[in-house]
């Protein structure tokens, strides 16, 4: 059975690459029976949303015409 530690790491992986299928399949049996990690995947998932929403390309100066919003590779400063 997996533990914890690979449980979270395969939470963190996920946000790499997509997990294999057998990858998936423990997580999610671990997850089914270990509250502690289900808690631990919702923040994983909190953070990972919060990130996006502070990438400094999001910051607003009114003044640029040219938006790079889905382009991270250029911040244009
Ligand atoms: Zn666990």
């Amino acid at each position: 059975m997996m533990m914890c530690k690979q449980a979270t790491r395969l939470m963190s992986l996920k946000r790499d690459r997509p997990l294999t299928f057998q990858e998936r399949l423990s997580l999610r049996l671990h997850l089914a029976m270990c509250g502690a990690c289900r808690n631990c995947d919702r923040q994983f998932e909190l953070l990972h949303q919060v990130g996006r929403h502070y990438e400094p390309t999001s910051e607003d100066d009114g003044e640029r015409h040219e938006q790079s919003d889905d382009d991270p590779g250029s911040p244009g400063r």
